[in-house]
């Protein structure tokens, strides 16, 4: 009777140990910052395989069509728009026709060019409404914390760049912070909500403009990497100010333009980084 019941403890212990290895592996982040030249395109998988995409750069979207098709991505669960400039709406329009979106999320300011106006035909063809992203609002994921935490107020319509939607995306001990083209008003304002902003990586504002990542917002995120969404431009983008300001505050940076595609992988405790092709 006692070897029985032994047997049996002894296989309960194999099954469960077995259990947590065999779902540990899939437990996996993965963020990828993928190079769609000058724009921003970030592809983010939870741990429990919901699909989210901020952005699709500026050209037709085919960029990041082709990117998440090699990722075998079979449909996208949020749609993050940042804000309504060319380089980040451009592409979203063709990821909507491409894929089966299941929410779309926004920052409630409304643009004139064509780009805008054909991701909003786009997502009424989809049959979605768009959900407003501002402050505040969190994403309903499983497993990780995503809350936005920008914009924190109404800008004028001159200022798309602060009216960007800013993600905060949490699992285990890592983070990420995206900020899209937020600029230094935006910081200020996120700094002053004294929400959490401190993040394992940090998506550079803007594209390294001196007008985004001041030397106090870096002081609050207290980044470890840093990634920069950049291509071919005449902006001057990224300017030596924020290279120089992120190399004296020792934060691993990479750029779309000379790494390619980056993919950050976590378990909530460790972090890898890879740039792939
Ligand atoms: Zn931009």
């Amino acid at each position: 009777m006692n070897i029985i019941k032994s047997l049996f403890v002894v296989l309960f212990l194999f099954t469960s140990v077995f259990a947590t290895t065999g779902s540990a592996a899939s437990k996996n982040l993965t963020v990828h910052l993928i190079n769609v030249g000058q724009g921003d395109s970030i592809y983010i998988k939870t741990p429990t395989g919901d699909d989210i995409l901020i952005d699709a750069g500026y050209k037709d979207g085919s960029d990041t069509v082709i990117y998440l098709k090699k990722q075998k991505v079979k449909d996208i669960e949020m749609m993050i728009s940042t804000h309504p400039d060319f380089d980040h709406v451009g592409g979203l329009d063709e990821v909507l026709k491409a894929y089966k979106v299941k929410s779309v999320y926004a920052p409630k300011v409304q643009h004139t060019t064509q780009a805008f106006k054909d991701f909003l035909l786009a997502v009424k063809r989809e049959g979605v409404k768009i959900k407003t992203a501002q402050k505040g609002v969190r994403l309903p994921l499983k497993g990780v914390i995503a809350v936005f935490v920008a914009p924190v107020k109404s800008y004028a319509k001159s200022e798309l760049n602060n009216w960007s939607a800013v993600l905060r995306l949490e699992y285990g001990k890592k983070s990420f912070l995206f900020t899209g083209d937020a600029e230094l008003a935006s910081e200020t304002d996120m700094m002053k909500s004294k929400q959490k902003l401190q993040a394992t990586v940090l998506k550079v504002g803007h594209h390294g403009a001196k007008t985004s990542t001041s030397a106090s917002f870096l002081r609050a995120v207290k980044p470890q990497y840093a990634v920069i969404s950049v291509g071919k431009n005449s902006y001057g983008h990224p300017t030596s100010t924020v290279v120089n300001r992120l190399k004296s505050a020792k934060v691993t940076t990479y750029r779309t333009d000379k790494d390619g595609n980056i993919l950050f992988t976590t378990d909530g405790t460790k972090m890898t980084v890879k740039k792939v092709k």
